[in-house]
């Protein structure tokens, strides 16, 4: 799928930009941008390009770096270290190696982890419907008999979070992120009424913002008073060691400033290895109090006899300690971080100066989040769609996917080849643009 090798070459971005911004533009150069804007646009249009920049899926070649694990384990080599035959059924909780190698990960002990199959989200509708079916540790009834149940929802937030609540009719109260994590005055105010019974957080490089939430706004998720006696945060780790930076951010252990405010219960970590070895064929983690984990095993064991512990001593066999996840990730760097600077050097290049856009600069995590101009966000996806340049649609980062903004895009540059990366977000730049200028257009009457 894609492009095929003899690509066109790229746009050239530089091409006497304006670099003041354009809302002060007088009307004679503002038409002159406009012009050749749209004719810059309808060039690229019929480059007849095929690329899809949708969702943070692993490339082919990310994913051949864990093609080692196939073989795994080798004929034979299937007992795990307790002597437990990993090919039968058993072991709801997974194998002890497994929990121990990713337990610094999770930032808890390995008695305070389960190992799940193939994705964390579906642990996270797990608990959901648990909650909502049988109520959780700490209530006094299922989240189902609550009148109007809420979730707090920072948004740009991640849409398969919100299609959940969606799905049991839990209603949806966005918070602002602000570049730290989100706006806490907001969320405590809202944690104080006791329908509101929990909250998402994707605290280390979040999808799609990027940001990490800081120390102080962790500290305060933890501490503060909830007017539901059980409320949970569903902290979806999802980017904990997927850095694009040399520098490897770290965020405080959630489960144990929650201990020590008094609040126990109050966290369901998540995570997922679908990032760091096979997106389809990963290890999910559910992490939490020794209530909660009784709580969440005595369900799962209605669920199933057991998790697919092959896939775990595959995992343990090819990452082998925390040292190799490290080193798997860098290799993992390696290849996309080029992809993210690329997306930002066409953004700067085509947008900087001109005050129709801000982006993110993402340390790590798997998307890069452009703010466009008020009320153009729908326009832009559709123009790159002309253009062969399948985006996320506009609205998915908030809740119903309704962005009352219509500003933001969530990118995704993994996927495609760097070559496609390059020319798809200079197109994507050039659709900023325009749309920005068709919206000033018509309300200027130039
Ligand atoms: N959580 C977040 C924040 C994500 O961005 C994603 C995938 O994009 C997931 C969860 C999905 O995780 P999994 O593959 O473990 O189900």
């Amino acid at each position: 799928e894609g492009l095929t090798a003899d690509l066109p070459k790229p746009i050239d971005n530089r091409a006497d930009l304006p670099m003041s911004r354009i809302a002060d533009l007088n009307s004679d150069d503002f038409a002159a941008l406009r012009q050749k804007t749209l004719k810059e646009y309808e060039a690229f249009r019929a480059r007849g390009l095929k690329i899809d920049m949708t969702r943070g899926k692993p490339s082919p070649e990310q994913l051949a770096l864990a093609n080692g694990m196939l073989t795994l384990p080798g004929n034979g080599d299937h007992f795990s270290e307790a002597g437990e035959d990993a090919r039968n059924y058993g072991n709801l909780q997974g194998l002890a190696e497994v929990r121990t190698l990713f337990a610094p990960t999770l930032g808890t002990s390995p008695d305070r982890i389960v190992v799940g199959d193939n994705s964390s989200l579906a642990l996270m509708h797990d608990c959901l419907l648990w909650a909502w079916a049988k109520g959780v540790p700490g209530g006094t009834e299922p989240w189902q008999k609550t009148e109007a149940p809420a979730f707090i929802c920072p948004v740009p937030g991640y849409d398969r979070h919100f299609s959940i609540l969606e799905e049991y009719g839990i209603r949806m109260l966005p918070v602002p992120l602000k570049g730290d994590g989100p706006d806490m005055d907001m969320v405590e105010k809202l944690a104080a009424d006791p329908s509101v019974k929990g909250m998402w957080c994707v605290p280390k490089y979040s999808n799609p913002s990027g940001e990490t939430y800081s120390d102080a706004v962790i500290e305060r998720l933890a501490a503060m008073k909830t007017g539901a006696p059980d409320f949970r945060l569903f902290w979806d780790n999802a980017y904990a060691v997927h850095h694009l930076t040399e520098t490897e951010h770290q965020i405080p252990d959630i489960l144990d400033l929650c201990e020590k405010a008094g609040h126990p219960d109050r966290a369901f970590v998540f995570a997922s290895t679908s990032k760091v070895t096979l997106a389809g064929a990963g290890l999910a983690f559910f992490a939490s109090s020794a209530a909660n984990v009784r709580w969440y095993l005595a369900s799962a064991s209605k669920r199933t006899i057991g998790p697919d512990k092959l896939n775990q001593l595959r995992h343990v066999r090819f990452l082998k300690n925390e040292d190799g996840i490290r080193k798997h990730m860098a290799a993992h760097r390696a290849l996309i971080a080029p992809k993210f600077d690329m997306v930002n050097e066409a953004l700067e290049k085509r947008l900087a100066g001109t005050g129709v856009a801000e982006w993110s600069k993402p340390q790590g995590g798997y998307f890069i989040c452009v703010d466009a101009m008020e009320g153009t966000a729908k326009h832009v996806v559709e123009l790159a769609k002309q253009a062969g340049v399948t985006l996320t649609p506009a609205g998915s980062t908030s809740p119903h996917g309704k962005d009352p903004h219509d500003r933001t895009l969530r990118l995704a540059p993994t996927f495609p080849s760097l070559q496609e990366v390059e020319l798809a977000s200079q197109g994507i730049a050039l659709c900023i643009l325009l749309a920005a200028l068709e919206k000033l257009h018509s309300a200027r009457n130039d």
